[in-house]
């Protein structure tokens, strides 16, 4: 042990002191990152505290829940351990949690997915657990593949660490085969964990990675859980679901409950636990009293986990009974006699799952939405848009509240799926709010990352306050229907409707995009006109003369590359389409897809040519343009607000006009040269603007919904009027918030 681990820490006990006695703060970093400040290897120095070792668990939903349920595990079978349970999960959080720990049996350490690639090499873990991948924060982290790329490098880094991989999800099971081939990894053996039966859900809208990615083609699904999870088998390659060496069966899933069988199948999967006679095909049954097919997971993930790390199912049992997390996931309160329930959400695949639990509860409720947009949340809101709102407004009556730093937005996203929210300042103000609604109502309240711990502390005040006080005085009964959502509608089936193409949302579907064809929707729907959505899937087509507008939304590379093909495909159909003035809005990835060529890996893609327009990258994926962005457009009086988030670079040829000129300090637009975005070609509108762009620029979508309803005229004789005005409030507040942040 060298004198720089000493140092560490001596240095690390200080500021613990430092922070608990002096400043009144908990320690769950700080100490840590000085620690490494000090000695670089602290970690690996310290990892000979944990006398057989440990788990490091990794994945986009779920790292939390499944850290802590493993540690209490262990703890139950008898064992110590030391744990970041707290959540903190960069190599600072685990340092800390190493440092401050005695020696111990296991670590088990939740670890950041970008994170792991430092930790691991240090922490040489026995397990790594992979419990799945989604789209989460896409402007710091990229696109999925590179963090797929970081997590292979890792245990490319850690020969030794045993995958245990959730097999249901293909972005996993695709590191496990790029892992399998890493140097000194080829005796290291991985374990497949996975649900063997449907669940027999309802699927959502987006989903992240239905491509595989060895050859680029569709996969078919025998039978899909929700997000890309499922039994999955590409038809062009055979790249398949693994075979599961630990498998859910016998799902019984609930409104209040859950329970299943955990199957093992194969012997010799614990090389490091203790060996018991009836490990060969042995079966565990678990229940718990939760809700959610993502539980099901979780409580997987812990299965294995926990056998793998010797313990029985009944210690698994005895463990998954007595979680109480206190963390914010799934916690409830009594405030004042109601029922809250409070829980992270803070991706489209982990909101959707949040809200089928609120939409089972068809009594009159109340939910609230607190979204942030700091650094560890992601600067962009977009994905709000990738979420099925549209599912909640069914659910019957509740009032609903929007807060948090983008509550706003939210708001917006709200109002279009026909959910009138009102927007709070603070979760003080809605706990202020819910006083006045009867008790016997329900409430959820969703937050995403860094606007849990706000709401969380209120609800423990308010709950603190509900014990302290005599018995609870009667809260008035169902105050203020008033919010009461109108019902969602479905596009309706007319025999002259205005006809939306959105092409190829299975592929052209990142960061919200998609929300732009449910705005143009709605606001035809909101003036009694009629309209109909066709969602062209990859491999169909449609007959462009009976289009009145096209959408098509921005992509990660490998889908723009196949709906690309698609749209070329296309190509004669589209320069008719355009060149009759029919109006189309391209955004990013699609909107590259216009000109000449477009760059994937270094190679050149043909495009449709349609715009005199190239698009080249000057670097690698690390020079992407991403933030926040305003421009000022011909289009519109107010400025055009939007989040832009792409590698490539574009440069209009002489004759071409831009959609707008950057006007805020920071954002890009088309390139580094010019500070303009997008192209204005008849009614065509191509952009980098993501958001999506007509949620918060409203006249950009009456622009384009003006010229669909003349093309409907022109081509059905169906006269119109011009376009009425709507209450806008919601959305220009929401354009002025940005555009103040931005400040223009
Ligand atoms: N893959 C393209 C790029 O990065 C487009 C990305 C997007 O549509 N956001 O340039």
């Amino acid at each position: 042990m060298g004198l720089r681990y000493a140092g560490a820490r001596v240095i690390s006990a200080a500021s613990t002191w430092g922070l608990k006695h002096l400043f009144h703060r908990p320690a769950a970093n700080f100490p840590g990152k000085v620690a490494l400040y000090v000695d670089p290897c602290v970690i690996g120095d310290a990892r000979a505290k944990l006398e057989r070792g440990s788990v490091v668990v990794v994945g986009t939903n779920g790292k939390t829940t499944v850290t802590n349920l493993l540690a209490d595990v262990l703890e139950c079978a008898g064992m110590s351990v030391v744990c970041n349970r707290t959540g903190a999960n960069l190599d600072s959080g685990i340092a800390t949690s190493l440092l401050h720990a005695k020696q111990a049996d296991w670590g088990v350490f939740e670890s950041d997915e970008l994170w792991l690639a430092k930790v691991l090499p240090q922490l040489k873990a026995k397990y790594v657990l992979l419990l799945n991948l989604f789209r989460d924060q896409l402007d710091r982290c990229g696109e999925i593949d590179r963090i797929q790329d970081s997590i292979v490098g890792a245990l490319a880094s850690s020969p030794e660490s045993i995958l245990v991989y959730n097999a249901d999800d293909p972005l996993c099971a695709y590191i496990a085969e790029q892992a399998a081939c890493a140097p000194g990894r080829e005796k290291t053996p991985s374990i497949a964990f996975g649900v063997s039966e449907s669940m027999g859900l309802a699927q959502n809208t987006v989903t992240d990675a239905t491509m595989c990615q060895r050859c680029s083609t569709m996969f078919t699904y025998e039978f899909r859980q929700y997000g890309q999870l499922g039994e999955y088998t590409c038809p062009n390659c055979g790249f398949s679901r693994p075979a599961l060496n630990f498998a859910a069966e016998n799902v019984v899933l609930e409104s209040d409950q859950l329970s299943f069988d955990v199957v093992r199948n194969g012997a010799n999967l614990t090389p490091n636990a203790p060996h018991r006679a009836a490990d060969q095909d042995a079966c565990i049954s678990l229940h718990a009293p939760f809700n959610g097919a993502y539980m099901v997971y979780n409580l997987l993930a812990v299965g294995v986990g926990g056998q793998l790390l010797g313990c029985s199912g009944d210690k698994i049992q005895q463990a998954i009974d007595a979680f109480n997390p206190q963390n914010g996931r799934l916690e409830t309160f009594d405030v004042a006699g109601r029922h809250v329930l409070l829980n992270l959400a803070k991706n489209p695949t982990g909101f959707n799952q949040n809200l089928k639990i609120v939409a089972q509860d068809s009594q009159p409720k109340v939910v609230a939405f607190f979204i942030n947009d700091k650094e560890a949340d992601g600067r962009d809101v977009s994905w709000l848009w990738d979420i099925d709102f549209e599912e909640l407004a069914q659910s019957g009556q509740m009032q609903v509240f929007a807060g948090g730093i983008r509550g706003k937005d939210m708001q917006v996203r709200l109002k279009y799926a026909d959910i009138a929210a009102d927007v709070v300042d603070s979760a003080e103000e809605l706990l202020g709010k819910m006083k006045e609604i009867s008790a016997s109502h329900n409430a959820y309240l969703i937050a995403n990352y860094t606007s849990l711990p706000l709401v969380k502390s209120a609800l423990e005040a308010a709950a603190a306050a509900t014990a302290d006080a005599a018995p609870a005085e009667a809260a008035p009964v169902d105050a203020a229907a008033s919010a009461t959502p109108a019902a969602a509608s479905t596009t309706a089936a007319h025999e002259n409707p205005v006809v939306i193409a959105h092409l190829f949302p299975d592929l052209l579907n990142l960061y919200g995009d998609g929300g732009n064809v449910r705005v143009l929707e709605q606001r035809l729907r909101w003036r009694g006109i009629p309209v109909e959505v066709v969602r062209v899937q990859h491999g169909d087509t449609i007959d462009l003369s009976q289009v009145d507008l096209i959408m098509m939304g921005g992509s990660p590379d490998r889908e723009q590359r196949l709906a690309s093909a698609d749209v070329v495909a296309m190509r004669d159909e589209l320069y008719e389409y355009v060149n009759d003035n029919g109006p189309l809005l391209a955004i990013c990835g699609s909107y590259q897809m216009l000109g000449h060529e477009w760059l994937l890996d270094g190679q050149t893609v043909k495009g449709l040519g349609l715009i005199d327009m190239t698009t080249r990258r000057p670097g690698t994926s690390a020079d992407r343009l991403t933030n926040n962005i305003a421009l000022s457009s011909p289009l519109a009086t107010h400025p055009v607000v939007g989040y832009e988030n792409h590698a490539g670079r574009t440069y209009l040829g002489e004759e071409v006009r831009p959609f707008g000129q950057v006007v805020s300090s920071v954002g890009c637009g088309n390139n580094e040269q010019t500070h303009a975005d997008g192209v204005l070609y008849k009614n065509l509108i191509g952009t980098y603007l993501h958001g999506p762009l007509l949620a918060k620029n409203p006249e950009i979508a009456d622009h384009l919904l003006e010229e669909a309803l003349k093309r409907h005229t022109r081509r059905s004789g169906v006269a119109h009027e011009p376009l009425s005005p709507l209450d806008d409030t919601a959305e220009l507040s929401a354009n002025e918030a940005m555009a103040s942040k931005l400040g223009v």
